[in-house]
């Protein structure tokens, strides 16, 4: 039975026939429309498999939403991210931010939205002597990476971007680190995934069965008592993946991770606040500004530890604002318009979880934790390739999702 297409804002979505009952081995239900889900459920519908993406947020109403992806600030910046002991991780986001150029243009030709990249690169600076000390640790990690990176003075640091408080002594630029925004690459996918073919359902998965429904290899029972029949399944539903039922303890505990941020805009005729993304060391706290063309700029963000807890806290976002005012003093005539927190899915051992599991047909795509926009174009191409061979490129095969027994 052909499904009946609903308008939902600016995408379409599905009634779904509670059991269906073609049973084709090419059919994947994707579980979660962040980033990750939508990427994925695009790049397999571009290879020719039938998707459903199950969602229960509109994609049109971000600040709605529970996705981490409608909250990230859209840095692309594997080089002033880099983490000693995460170098296969960085070299990982390498491989993604390359890709993003390519990415983009095909995902804006298809999808006729514009995502917000901008390719100005990025400025790392600090703020008193320890800052400085642990962005010259950096800046070697950087070098023996073989990631370009310039190293700057104070006075280097303030001719690019001439806002920044004079006491700032010194930083790195990373001219490939870039930005993009995520709400609108959100909307560019799922444009993207309905022109080539991804069905979505607006509902709650709440259990994966094997088998499924008709004899299918696998079954999506949502919260309304529907039922998928799949023959495969993505779980790519940020930290609440571990939430899902599955037949078999493949799933990790995922850790939220939680960030605050504000969003704000430069009063009207005013030149931008800064040039380009601005991230800073403030006494040892870690705080960014990410500009968007349009006079936007992000202010974040928080890492807290707190489980599920989403709570808005004039602690967290003092925080955040006491130390971007002390980069960028002039961040207090900007005007707020709209305060957020999001969750960042991490796994066990903070590296991305991908491709399938020792249930046959189920796969993971989660644990993306401060990196998913970055990581979102390598991830479409891994899990592409993992739907349609059953195995990961070579290059992802560290970030396999049975890496290990999670029981
Ligand atoms: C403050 C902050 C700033 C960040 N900044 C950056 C940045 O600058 N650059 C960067 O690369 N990354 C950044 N991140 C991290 C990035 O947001 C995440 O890594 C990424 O969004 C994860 O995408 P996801 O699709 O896995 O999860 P999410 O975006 O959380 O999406 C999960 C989706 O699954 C859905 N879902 C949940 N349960 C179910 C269910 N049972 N059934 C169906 N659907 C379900 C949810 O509704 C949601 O839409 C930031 C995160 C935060 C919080």
């Amino acid at each position: 039975m052909p499904a009946k297409g609903v308008e939902h804002g600016a995408v379409r979505t599905f009634d779904v026939p509670p059991h269906e009952k073609i049973r084709p081995t090419n059919t994947v239900v994707v579980i979660g429309g962040g980033v990750i889900g939508r990427v994925t459920a695009w790049r397999a519908a571009q290879r020719g498999l039938a998707v459903t993406l199950v969602e229960p947020d509109p994609v049109t109403e971000p600040s709605a939403a529970r996705a981490s992806s409608t909250v990230a600030a859209g840095m692309l910046t594997p080089a002033t991210e880099a983490v000693f002991g995460e170098e296969e991780l960085m070299e990982f986001g390498v491989r993604s931010a390359r890709l993003y150029d390519d990415f983009v243009t095909e995902l804006q030709e298809v999808s006729g939205v514009d995502v917000g990249h901008r390719r100005t690169g990025t400025l790392l600076v600090a703020f008193d002597r320890d800052d400085l000390a642990v962005l010259t640790d950096l800046h070697a990690l950087q070098e023996r990476l073989g990631i370009a990176t310039e190293r700057l003075t104070s006075r280097g640091c303030r001719r690019l971007e001439p806002t920044l408080a004079p006491g700032v002594r010194g930083g790195v630029l990373a001219p490939e680190d870039h930005s993009v925004d995520p709400r609108r690459l959100l909307l560019a996918l799922a444009r993207a995934g309905e022109r080539a073919g991804v069905r979505e359902v607006r509902g709650y998965a709440e259990e994966v069965t094997s088998p499924g429904p008709d004899g299918a290899r696998l079954g999506v029972r949502l919260a309304d008592g529907s039922v998928l029949s799949a023959h495969q399944v993505v779980l790519s539903a940020g930290c609440w993946g571990d939430a899902v039922e599955v037949p078999e303890p493949v799933v990790p505990p995922l850790r939220p991770v939680k960030g605050q941020l504000l969003r704000a805009r430069v009063p009207d005729g005013e030149p931008p606040l800064v040039n380009r993304t601005v991230r800073g060391l403030v006494r040892g706290f870690p705080v960014y500004l990410v500009p968007r063309a349009d006079g936007e700029v992000i202010v974040g963000a928080t890492q807290e530890e707190l489980g599920h807890d989403t709570s808005l806290t004039v602690g967290g976002l003092w925080q955040v604002l006491r130390d971007a005012r002390e980069l960028v003093p002039g961040v207090s005539e900007l005007e707020v318009t709209e305060t957020c927190v999001g969750l960042r899915p991490g796994s066990p051992d903070n590296e991305p979880l991908l491709g399938p599991t020792r249930v046959p047909g189920l796969h993971l795509a989660a644990g993306h934790f401060r990196h998913g926009v970055l990581l979102a174009p390598v991830t479409g191409e891994v899990m592409a390739e993992a739907l349609t061979t059953g195995a990961l490129p070579a290059y992802a095969r560290r970030f396999a999702a049975d890496r290990r027994a999670w029981e």
